[in-house]
Protein backbone atom coordinates (compact mmCIF):
# COMPACT_ATOMS: atom_id res chain seq x y z
CA UNK A 1 0.00 0.00 0.00
CA UNK A 2 1.36 3.33 -0.61
CA UNK A 3 1.42 6.21 1.78
CA UNK A 4 2.53 9.27 -0.70
CA UNK A 5 4.29 11.65 2.34
CA UNK A 6 4.96 8.57 4.49
CA UNK A 7 7.09 6.55 1.26
CA UNK A 8 8.34 10.26 0.32
CA UNK A 9 9.63 11.12 3.91
CA UNK A 10 9.99 8.11 5.87
CA UNK A 11 9.76 4.90 4.37
CA UNK A 12 12.77 5.46 2.62
CA UNK A 13 15.04 6.01 6.28
CA UNK A 14 13.55 2.14 7.63
CA UNK A 15 16.58 0.75 8.92
CA UNK A 16 19.38 3.14 7.66
CA UNK A 17 21.39 3.59 11.02
CA UNK A 18 22.62 7.71 9.92
CA UNK A 19 21.99 10.70 12.34
CA UNK A 20 18.65 12.08 12.18
CA UNK A 21 18.20 14.13 14.57
CA UNK A 22 21.11 15.56 17.38
CA UNK A 23 19.43 16.21 21.27
CA UNK A 24 20.13 18.96 23.50
CA UNK A 25 21.26 16.72 25.87
CA UNK A 26 23.95 15.45 23.61
CA UNK A 27 21.73 11.92 22.40
CA UNK A 28 21.85 11.22 18.66
CA UNK A 29 18.46 9.40 17.11
CA UNK A 30 19.47 7.89 13.75
CA UNK A 31 17.03 7.95 10.71
CA UNK A 32 16.24 4.32 11.85
CA UNK A 33 15.68 5.39 15.26
CA UNK A 34 13.35 7.84 14.29
CA UNK A 35 11.19 5.70 11.97
CA UNK A 36 10.77 3.19 14.56
CA UNK A 37 9.46 5.79 16.97
CA UNK A 38 7.13 7.19 14.53
CA UNK A 39 5.83 3.54 14.00
CA UNK A 40 5.45 3.57 17.53
CA UNK A 41 3.43 6.38 17.75
CA UNK A 42 1.13 5.59 14.60
CA UNK A 43 0.22 2.73 16.73
CA UNK A 44 -0.28 4.02 19.54
CA UNK A 45 -2.89 6.39 17.75
CA UNK A 46 -4.53 4.04 15.98
CA UNK A 47 -4.60 1.70 19.05
CA UNK A 48 -6.80 4.84 20.82
CA UNK A 49 -8.97 4.21 17.98
CA UNK A 50 -8.36 7.15 15.48
CA UNK A 51 -9.23 6.39 11.94
CA UNK A 52 -7.63 7.78 8.59
CA UNK A 53 -8.45 11.50 8.14
CA UNK A 54 -9.22 11.85 12.00
CA UNK A 55 -7.34 15.77 13.22
CA UNK A 56 -4.84 14.94 15.96
CA UNK A 57 -4.42 18.84 17.61
CA UNK A 58 -0.97 18.46 19.62
CA UNK A 59 0.16 21.63 22.02
CA UNK A 60 3.59 19.99 22.82
CA UNK A 61 7.01 21.60 23.74
CA UNK A 62 9.63 21.01 21.00
CA UNK A 63 11.35 17.25 21.06
CA UNK A 64 12.28 14.39 18.86
CA UNK A 65 8.48 12.84 20.01
CA UNK A 66 7.11 15.88 19.03
CA UNK A 67 8.30 15.45 15.19
CA UNK A 68 8.06 11.51 15.96
CA UNK A 69 4.10 12.40 16.73
CA UNK A 70 4.01 14.49 13.48
CA UNK A 71 5.29 11.46 11.51
CA UNK A 72 3.48 8.82 13.09
CA UNK A 73 0.25 10.91 12.21
CA UNK A 74 0.99 10.98 8.31
CA UNK A 75 2.20 7.14 8.70
CA UNK A 76 -1.39 6.47 10.31
CA UNK A 77 -3.00 8.29 7.50
CA UNK A 78 -4.06 11.21 10.28
CA UNK A 79 -4.74 14.85 9.91
CA UNK A 80 -1.94 16.63 11.98
CA UNK A 81 -2.75 20.13 13.59
CA UNK A 82 0.11 21.41 15.28
CA UNK A 83 -0.53 24.27 17.86
CA UNK A 84 1.57 27.50 19.34
CA UNK A 85 2.74 26.35 23.01
CA UNK A 86 1.43 30.06 24.02
CA UNK A 87 -2.21 29.54 23.02
CA UNK A 88 -4.25 29.80 25.97
CA UNK A 89 -7.25 27.27 27.26
CA UNK A 90 -9.44 29.67 25.38
CA UNK A 91 -7.60 29.83 21.95
CA UNK A 92 -6.80 25.83 22.45
CA UNK A 93 -10.88 25.28 22.73
CA UNK A 94 -11.32 27.54 19.73
CA UNK A 95 -8.51 25.37 17.79
CA UNK A 96 -10.27 21.69 18.90
CA UNK A 97 -14.02 22.95 18.02
CA UNK A 98 -13.31 24.40 14.48
CA UNK A 99 -10.78 21.38 13.70
CA UNK A 100 -13.13 18.88 14.91
CA UNK A 101 -10.07 17.27 16.68
CA UNK A 102 -10.98 13.75 17.58
CA UNK A 103 -7.46 13.54 19.82
CA UNK A 104 -5.69 16.36 21.92
CA UNK A 105 -2.27 15.77 22.73
CA UNK A 106 -0.57 18.26 25.25
CA UNK A 107 2.38 18.72 27.83
CA UNK A 108 1.29 16.46 31.31
CA UNK A 109 1.36 20.21 33.35
CA UNK A 110 -1.21 21.50 31.15
CA UNK A 111 -3.73 17.99 31.04
CA UNK A 112 -5.70 18.83 33.95
CA UNK A 113 -6.80 22.61 32.72
CA UNK A 114 -7.05 21.57 28.85
CA UNK A 115 -9.13 18.33 29.80
CA UNK A 116 -12.52 19.91 30.21
CA UNK A 117 -11.76 21.72 26.64
CA UNK A 118 -11.17 18.30 25.25
CA UNK A 119 -14.65 16.38 26.73
CA UNK A 120 -16.52 19.47 25.95
CA UNK A 121 -15.57 18.99 21.92
CA UNK A 122 -15.35 15.22 22.47
CA UNK A 123 -11.81 14.74 21.99
CA UNK A 124 -9.20 12.04 23.81
CA UNK A 125 -6.43 13.78 25.63
CA UNK A 126 -3.24 12.18 25.70
CA UNK A 127 0.36 13.51 27.09
CA UNK A 128 3.55 14.13 26.05
CA UNK A 129 6.49 16.18 27.50
CA UNK A 130 9.38 17.71 26.26
CA UNK A 131 11.86 14.62 28.12
CA UNK A 132 9.53 11.89 26.16
CA UNK A 133 7.21 11.75 29.23
CA UNK A 134 3.40 11.09 29.47
CA UNK A 135 0.63 9.21 28.34
CA UNK A 136 1.79 8.93 24.76
CA UNK A 137 5.11 7.69 24.83
CA UNK A 138 4.23 5.22 27.91
CA UNK A 139 1.00 3.50 25.26
CA UNK A 140 3.86 3.81 22.78
CA UNK A 141 6.75 2.12 23.91
CA UNK A 142 4.31 -1.02 24.65
CA UNK A 143 3.89 -1.12 20.92
CA UNK A 144 5.53 -2.69 18.08
CA UNK A 145 7.40 -0.30 15.34
CA UNK A 146 6.11 -2.07 12.52
CA UNK A 147 2.60 -0.09 11.83
CA UNK A 148 1.49 -1.13 7.98
CA UNK A 149 1.71 2.86 6.96
CA UNK A 150 -2.42 4.03 6.13
CA UNK A 151 -2.90 4.24 2.41
CA UNK A 152 -2.88 7.94 1.26
CA UNK A 153 -2.49 9.48 -1.95
CA UNK A 154 -1.99 12.94 -3.49
CA UNK A 155 -4.89 14.51 -2.72
CA UNK A 156 -5.63 13.35 1.04
CA UNK A 157 -5.68 15.45 3.94
CA UNK A 158 -1.70 15.27 5.81
CA UNK A 159 -2.49 18.82 7.94
CA UNK A 160 -4.36 21.25 9.28
CA UNK A 161 -2.36 23.92 9.64
CA UNK A 162 -3.70 27.16 11.41
CA UNK A 163 -1.81 30.10 9.95
CA UNK A 164 -0.36 32.76 12.44
CA UNK A 165 -3.32 35.23 12.90
CA UNK A 166 -1.28 38.35 11.80
CA UNK A 167 -4.04 39.81 10.15
CA UNK A 168 -6.91 38.48 12.04
CA UNK A 169 -8.42 35.22 13.23
CA UNK A 170 -6.04 32.54 12.07
CA UNK A 171 -7.45 29.67 9.59
CA UNK A 172 -6.98 25.88 9.38
CA UNK A 173 -5.07 25.53 5.74
CA UNK A 174 -5.97 22.06 4.23
CA UNK A 175 -2.66 20.94 3.03
CA UNK A 176 -2.23 17.72 1.66
CA UNK A 177 -0.11 14.66 0.97
CA UNK A 178 0.75 16.09 -2.57
CA UNK A 179 0.85 19.71 -1.70
CA UNK A 180 3.69 19.09 1.34
CA UNK A 181 5.60 16.68 -1.11
CA UNK A 182 6.16 18.73 -4.18
CA UNK A 183 7.64 21.68 -1.91
CA UNK A 184 9.89 19.07 0.02
CA UNK A 185 11.33 17.63 -3.12
CA UNK A 186 11.66 20.93 -4.67
CA UNK A 187 13.52 23.09 -1.91
CA UNK A 188 15.35 20.13 -1.14
CA UNK A 189 17.12 20.14 -4.75
CA UNK A 190 16.96 24.09 -5.17
CA UNK A 191 19.03 24.37 -2.00
CA UNK A 192 21.11 21.46 -3.03
CA UNK A 193 20.32 19.01 0.60
CA UNK A 194 22.04 15.94 0.76
CA UNK A 195 22.91 13.26 3.50
CA UNK A 196 25.99 15.14 4.46
CA UNK A 197 24.19 18.31 5.45
CA UNK A 198 23.34 19.45 9.38
CA UNK A 199 20.98 22.00 9.75
CA UNK A 200 20.47 23.86 12.86
CA UNK A 201 16.81 24.08 13.84
CA UNK A 202 15.64 26.71 16.22
CA UNK A 203 12.81 27.26 14.66
CA UNK A 204 9.24 26.45 16.37
CA UNK A 205 7.94 23.16 15.11
CA UNK A 206 4.27 24.26 15.08
CA UNK A 207 4.47 26.49 11.82
CA UNK A 208 5.31 26.06 8.27
CA UNK A 209 8.84 27.15 8.49
CA UNK A 210 10.17 24.58 11.02
CA UNK A 211 7.55 21.80 10.55
CA UNK A 212 7.86 21.67 6.77
CA UNK A 213 10.44 23.91 4.74
CA UNK A 214 13.14 22.44 7.56
CA UNK A 215 12.06 18.74 8.73
CA UNK A 216 9.95 17.58 5.60
CA UNK A 217 13.40 19.01 3.15
CA UNK A 218 15.99 17.27 5.39
CA UNK A 219 14.15 13.74 5.69
CA UNK A 220 13.59 13.85 1.64
CA UNK A 221 17.53 14.79 1.61
CA UNK A 222 18.45 12.34 4.26
CA UNK A 223 20.43 15.07 6.53
CA UNK A 224 20.35 15.76 10.13
CA UNK A 225 19.49 18.83 12.66
CA UNK A 226 20.67 19.68 15.69
CA UNK A 227 17.34 20.31 17.31
CA UNK A 228 17.29 23.36 19.89
CA UNK A 229 14.32 23.87 21.88
CA UNK A 230 14.11 27.24 21.02
CA UNK A 231 16.59 30.35 19.33
CA UNK A 232 19.43 30.90 22.19
CA UNK A 233 21.82 33.51 21.16
CA UNK A 234 24.69 31.27 23.25
CA UNK A 235 23.45 27.57 22.25
CA UNK A 236 23.05 28.82 18.61
CA UNK A 237 26.62 30.34 18.59
CA UNK A 238 27.57 26.72 19.80
CA UNK A 239 25.86 24.94 17.47
CA UNK A 240 27.09 26.45 14.24
CA UNK A 241 30.69 25.62 14.08
CA UNK A 242 28.99 22.21 13.97
CA UNK A 243 26.53 23.15 11.58
CA UNK A 244 26.50 23.16 7.40
CA UNK A 245 23.10 25.44 7.00
CA UNK A 246 20.90 27.35 8.90
CA UNK A 247 16.80 28.04 8.25
CA UNK A 248 15.93 31.39 10.51
CA UNK A 249 13.71 34.40 10.96
CA UNK A 250 15.08 37.80 10.21
CA UNK A 251 15.18 38.32 14.23
CA UNK A 252 17.55 35.58 14.18
CA UNK A 253 19.53 37.32 12.06
CA UNK A 254 19.54 40.60 13.76
CA UNK A 255 20.15 38.65 17.23
CA UNK A 256 23.44 37.09 15.99
CA UNK A 257 24.53 40.23 14.55
CA UNK A 258 24.08 41.84 17.80
CA UNK A 259 26.40 39.45 19.26
CA UNK A 260 30.62 39.73 18.26
CA UNK A 261 31.14 36.24 18.46
CA UNK A 262 29.52 36.03 15.04
CA UNK A 263 32.51 36.56 12.74
CA UNK A 264 33.86 34.00 9.46
CA UNK A 265 35.43 31.98 11.61
CA UNK A 266 32.35 31.03 13.40
CA UNK A 267 29.99 30.47 10.33
CA UNK A 268 33.27 28.59 8.22
CA UNK A 269 31.49 25.07 7.83
CA UNK A 270 27.99 26.88 6.89
CA UNK A 271 27.47 26.83 3.34
CA UNK A 272 23.63 28.44 3.41
CA UNK A 273 21.66 30.59 5.66
CA UNK A 274 18.28 30.93 4.99
CA UNK A 275 15.67 33.45 6.32
CA UNK A 276 11.83 33.92 5.82
CA UNK A 277 8.27 34.24 7.59
CA UNK A 278 9.41 38.05 7.85
CA UNK A 279 11.03 40.93 5.80
CA UNK A 280 14.64 40.12 5.81
CA UNK A 281 15.96 44.11 6.15
CA UNK A 282 18.13 44.41 3.13
CA UNK A 283 20.84 46.21 5.42
CA UNK A 284 20.32 43.18 7.64
CA UNK A 285 21.57 41.34 4.87
CA UNK A 286 24.21 43.21 3.54
CA UNK A 287 25.60 43.81 7.44
CA UNK A 288 25.53 39.73 7.74
CA UNK A 289 27.86 39.12 4.51
CA UNK A 290 29.69 41.53 5.34
CA UNK A 291 30.53 39.96 8.87
CA UNK A 292 30.74 36.04 7.71
CA UNK A 293 30.65 36.70 4.25
CA UNK A 294 27.33 35.02 3.32
CA UNK A 295 24.32 36.29 1.36
CA UNK A 296 21.11 35.30 3.69
CA UNK A 297 19.07 33.17 1.05
CA UNK A 298 15.81 34.92 1.62
CA UNK A 299 12.53 32.96 0.38
CA UNK A 300 8.94 33.96 0.45
CA UNK A 301 6.02 31.54 1.32
CA UNK A 302 2.98 31.13 4.09
CA UNK A 303 0.70 28.38 5.76
CA UNK A 304 -1.59 28.51 2.76
CA UNK A 305 1.27 27.52 0.00
CA UNK A 306 4.54 26.42 1.56
CA UNK A 307 7.53 28.16 -0.44
CA UNK A 308 6.48 30.02 -3.50
CA UNK A 309 9.82 32.11 -4.33
CA UNK A 310 13.25 31.78 -3.45
CA UNK A 311 16.47 33.44 -4.42
CA UNK A 312 19.08 31.56 -6.16
CA UNK A 313 21.33 28.90 -4.74
CA UNK A 314 23.91 29.33 -7.40
CA UNK A 315 23.46 33.20 -8.90
CA UNK A 316 22.65 36.68 -7.50
CA UNK A 317 20.51 36.74 -4.03
CA UNK A 318 19.51 40.05 -4.08
CA UNK A 319 19.14 41.96 -1.21
CA UNK A 320 15.31 43.53 -0.14
CA UNK A 321 14.15 40.58 -2.64
CA UNK A 322 12.31 37.29 -2.50
CA UNK A 323 13.73 36.13 -5.53
CA UNK A 324 11.77 33.90 -8.21
CA UNK A 325 8.58 31.84 -8.42
CA UNK A 326 9.77 28.03 -7.39
CA UNK A 327 10.30 25.51 -10.62
CA UNK A 328 6.14 24.74 -10.75
CA UNK A 329 5.06 27.63 -9.32
CA UNK A 330 3.25 30.57 -11.04
CA UNK A 331 3.61 34.09 -9.89
CA UNK A 332 0.91 37.17 -10.76
CA UNK A 333 0.95 40.55 -9.85
CA UNK A 334 -2.77 41.98 -10.07
CA UNK A 335 -4.72 44.97 -9.62
CA UNK A 336 -6.56 43.73 -5.78
CA UNK A 337 -10.04 45.88 -7.62
CA UNK A 338 -10.43 44.09 -10.94
CA UNK A 339 -8.41 40.87 -10.35
CA UNK A 340 -6.55 42.01 -13.96
CA UNK A 341 -2.61 41.35 -14.21
CA UNK A 342 -1.07 44.94 -13.65
CA UNK A 343 1.49 46.22 -15.99
CA UNK A 344 5.39 45.05 -15.91
CA UNK A 345 6.69 45.84 -12.83
CA UNK A 346 3.82 47.56 -11.10
CA UNK A 347 2.52 47.20 -7.72
CA UNK A 348 -0.21 44.79 -7.14
CA UNK A 349 -1.82 41.53 -5.15
CA UNK A 350 0.67 39.09 -5.53
CA UNK A 351 -1.33 35.48 -6.37
CA UNK A 352 0.09 31.86 -6.83
CA UNK A 353 -0.78 28.72 -8.15
CA UNK A 354 1.12 25.37 -8.10
CA UNK A 355 1.23 22.02 -7.03
CA UNK A 356 2.09 23.64 -3.63
CA UNK A 357 -1.09 25.28 -3.36
CA UNK A 358 -3.76 24.22 -0.37
CA UNK A 359 -7.11 22.71 -0.82
CA UNK A 360 -8.97 25.49 1.22
CA UNK A 361 -9.69 27.09 4.77
CA UNK A 362 -11.33 24.46 6.97
CA UNK A 363 -14.85 25.09 7.93
CA UNK A 364 -15.04 28.72 5.72
CA UNK A 365 -16.09 27.90 2.51
CA UNK A 366 -16.95 31.74 1.97
CA UNK A 367 -13.33 32.74 2.91
CA UNK A 368 -11.78 29.75 0.49
CA UNK A 369 -13.90 31.19 -2.35
CA UNK A 370 -12.33 34.64 -1.68
CA UNK A 371 -9.11 34.10 -1.75
CA UNK A 372 -8.75 30.62 -3.66
CA UNK A 373 -9.90 31.40 -7.10
CA UNK A 374 -11.92 28.90 -9.44
CA UNK A 375 -8.82 28.84 -11.80
CA UNK A 376 -6.40 27.29 -8.99
CA UNK A 377 -4.91 31.03 -8.12
CA UNK A 378 -4.82 32.13 -4.32
CA UNK A 379 -5.28 35.49 -2.96
CA UNK A 380 -1.87 35.87 -0.95
CA UNK A 381 -2.65 38.72 0.22
CA UNK A 382 0.61 40.50 0.23
CA UNK A 383 0.89 43.23 -2.42
CA UNK A 384 4.48 43.16 -4.63
CA UNK A 385 5.84 43.91 -7.22
CA UNK A 386 8.09 41.88 -10.10
CA UNK A 387 11.35 43.85 -11.10
CA UNK A 388 12.83 43.74 -14.80
CA UNK A 389 14.85 40.49 -13.55
CA UNK A 390 12.12 38.63 -12.44
CA UNK A 391 12.81 39.14 -8.24
CA UNK A 392 9.48 39.60 -6.26
CA UNK A 393 9.91 41.89 -4.16
CA UNK A 394 7.24 42.34 -1.20
CA UNK A 395 5.82 45.58 -0.41
CA UNK A 396 3.89 44.86 2.95
CA UNK A 397 0.29 43.29 3.10
CA UNK A 398 -3.04 44.57 1.58
CA UNK A 399 -4.54 44.74 5.04
CA UNK A 400 -1.71 47.37 5.94
CA UNK A 401 -1.87 49.64 3.02
CA UNK A 402 -2.85 52.71 4.01
CA UNK A 403 -5.17 54.67 2.27
CA UNK A 404 -4.94 58.72 3.63
CA UNK A 405 -7.40 61.24 2.21
CA UNK A 406 -7.71 59.01 -0.82
CA UNK A 407 -3.87 58.19 -1.51
CA UNK A 408 -2.27 54.71 -1.21
CA UNK A 409 0.36 54.40 1.12
CA UNK A 410 2.49 51.11 1.06
CA UNK A 411 4.24 51.20 4.30
CA UNK A 412 7.22 49.65 4.02
CA UNK A 413 8.50 52.43 1.79
CA UNK A 414 8.23 55.15 4.31
CA UNK A 415 9.71 52.23 6.87
CA UNK A 416 12.91 52.02 4.76
CA UNK A 417 13.04 55.61 4.85
CA UNK A 418 12.84 55.75 8.83
CA UNK A 419 14.84 52.89 9.27
CA UNK A 420 18.02 54.53 7.59
CA UNK A 421 17.69 57.62 9.50
CA UNK A 422 20.12 58.75 12.50
CA UNK A 423 18.90 57.49 15.83
CA UNK A 424 16.32 54.56 14.37
CA UNK A 425 17.09 51.38 15.27
CA UNK A 426 13.82 49.92 13.07
CA UNK A 427 10.25 51.46 12.87
CA UNK A 428 6.79 50.29 11.61
CA UNK A 429 4.28 52.54 9.74
CA UNK A 430 1.06 52.35 10.00
CA UNK A 431 -2.19 53.77 9.64
CA UNK A 432 -5.04 55.14 12.22
CA UNK A 433 -8.13 56.76 12.21
CA UNK A 434 -8.36 60.76 11.56
CA UNK A 435 -11.19 63.04 10.85
CA UNK A 436 -10.25 64.54 7.59
CA UNK A 437 -7.63 61.85 6.06
CA UNK A 438 -9.56 58.61 6.95
CA UNK A 439 -6.41 57.24 7.99
CA UNK A 440 -3.04 59.01 9.17
CA UNK A 441 0.32 57.99 8.66
CA UNK A 442 2.08 56.92 11.83
CA UNK A 443 5.61 56.63 12.38
CA UNK A 444 6.51 54.05 15.49
CA UNK A 445 10.09 54.40 15.64
CA UNK A 446 12.56 51.87 18.15
CA UNK A 447 15.41 54.09 18.82
CA UNK A 448 18.80 52.62 18.31
CA UNK A 449 20.30 53.23 21.86
CA UNK A 450 19.01 49.44 23.03
CA UNK A 451 21.90 48.08 20.48
CA UNK A 452 24.99 47.23 21.72
CA UNK A 453 28.16 49.85 21.65
CA UNK A 454 29.48 48.51 18.22
CA UNK A 455 26.07 48.95 16.57
CA UNK A 456 24.89 52.15 17.99
CA UNK A 457 24.03 55.49 16.23
CA UNK A 458 25.28 58.30 17.94
CA UNK A 459 22.56 60.69 19.20
CA UNK A 460 18.46 60.75 20.25
CA UNK A 461 16.01 60.61 17.45
CA UNK A 462 15.02 64.14 15.95
CA UNK A 463 11.87 63.84 14.87
CA UNK A 464 11.97 67.19 12.99
CA UNK A 465 15.32 66.43 10.79
CA UNK A 466 13.54 62.71 10.31
CA UNK A 467 10.42 65.16 8.67
CA UNK A 468 13.10 66.90 6.82
CA UNK A 469 14.57 63.67 5.95
CA UNK A 470 11.07 62.83 4.38
CA UNK A 471 9.95 65.69 2.55
CA UNK A 472 13.22 64.77 0.08
CA UNK A 473 12.81 61.71 -0.64
CA UNK A 474 8.50 60.94 -0.03
CA UNK A 475 5.46 62.62 -2.05
CA UNK A 476 4.08 64.23 1.17
CA UNK A 477 1.13 62.54 1.46
CA UNK A 478 3.20 59.96 2.27
CA UNK A 479 4.85 62.04 5.41
CA UNK A 480 4.08 60.23 8.89
CA UNK A 481 1.90 63.36 10.90
CA UNK A 482 2.68 62.26 13.99
CA UNK A 483 5.62 59.84 15.19
CA UNK A 484 5.64 57.75 18.33
CA UNK A 485 9.19 56.57 20.54
CA UNK A 486 8.52 52.79 21.38
CA UNK A 487 11.12 50.77 23.13
CA UNK A 488 10.19 47.69 20.73
CA UNK A 489 7.76 46.81 17.88
CA UNK A 490 5.74 43.42 18.84
CA UNK A 491 6.46 40.36 17.44
CA UNK A 492 5.42 37.31 17.71
CA UNK A 493 7.43 33.54 18.00
CA UNK A 494 7.88 34.09 14.22
CA UNK A 495 9.14 37.20 14.34
CA UNK A 496 6.42 38.71 12.55
CA UNK A 497 5.29 42.49 13.47
CA UNK A 498 1.88 42.73 15.34
CA UNK A 499 0.99 46.02 13.61
CA UNK A 500 -3.25 45.11 14.54
CA UNK A 501 -1.54 45.78 17.65
CA UNK A 502 0.13 48.88 17.06
CA UNK A 503 -3.01 50.20 15.04
CA UNK A 504 -4.81 49.18 18.22
CA UNK A 505 -2.31 51.27 20.54
CA UNK A 506 -2.39 54.04 18.64
CA UNK A 507 -6.06 54.40 17.37
CA UNK A 508 -6.87 57.50 18.99
CA UNK A 509 -3.93 60.06 18.47
CA UNK A 510 -6.05 61.81 16.36
CA UNK A 511 -9.77 61.36 18.13
P1 LIG B 1 -2.69 35.32 8.96
O1 LIG B 1 -2.82 34.75 7.60
O2 LIG B 1 -3.45 34.51 9.97
O3 LIG B 1 -2.98 36.77 9.05
P2 LIG B 1 0.17 35.15 8.57
O4 LIG B 1 -0.11 35.50 7.17
O5 LIG B 1 1.23 35.94 9.28
O6 LIG B 1 -1.15 35.16 9.46
P3 LIG B 1 1.75 32.82 7.98
O7 LIG B 1 1.16 31.89 7.02
O8 LIG B 1 2.57 32.28 9.09
O9 LIG B 1 0.57 33.62 8.66
O10 LIG B 1 2.67 33.87 7.27
C1 LIG B 1 2.66 34.10 5.88
C2 LIG B 1 2.98 35.54 5.61
O11 LIG B 1 4.28 35.88 6.10
C3 LIG B 1 3.02 35.90 4.16
O12 LIG B 1 1.73 36.09 3.62
C4 LIG B 1 3.85 37.17 4.17
O13 LIG B 1 3.07 38.30 4.52
C5 LIG B 1 4.84 36.91 5.30
N1 LIG B 1 6.15 36.46 4.77
C6 LIG B 1 6.66 35.23 4.68
N2 LIG B 1 7.89 35.24 4.16
C7 LIG B 1 8.19 36.54 3.92
C8 LIG B 1 9.32 37.23 3.39
N3 LIG B 1 10.41 36.59 3.03
N4 LIG B 1 9.24 38.58 3.29
C9 LIG B 1 8.13 39.24 3.66
N5 LIG B 1 7.05 38.66 4.16
C10 LIG B 1 7.08 37.32 4.30
MG1 LIG C 1 -1.69 34.94 5.95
Amino acid sequence: MTNMLYDTLLGIHAGRDTPFLHLPGGETLTHAGFVARAGQMAAALSAAGLEAGDRVAAQVEKSADALALYAGCVQAGLVFLPLNVAYTRDEVSYFIEDSGARMLVCDPGRSEELAPIAERHNAMIMTLDAAGGGSLPDRALELSPDFAPVARSADDLAALLYTSGTTGRSKGAMLSHGNLVSNAETLAELWQFSADDVLLHALPIFHTHGLFVATNTMLVAGGSMILLPKFDLDAVVAALPRATTMMGVPTFYTRLLSDPRLDQALTERMRLFISGSAPLLADTHERFAARTGHRILERYGMTETNMNTFNPYEGERRAGTVGMPLPGVEVKITDPESGDPVEDGAVGMIEVRGPNVFSGYWNMPEKTAEELRENGFFITGDLGRIDADGYVHIVGRGKDLIISGGYNVYPKEVELVLDAQKGVLESAVIGVPHPDFGEAVVGVLVPAQAQPADEQDEGEIDTDAILAECASSLARYKHPSRFVVVDALPRNAMGKVQKSLLRERFRDLFA
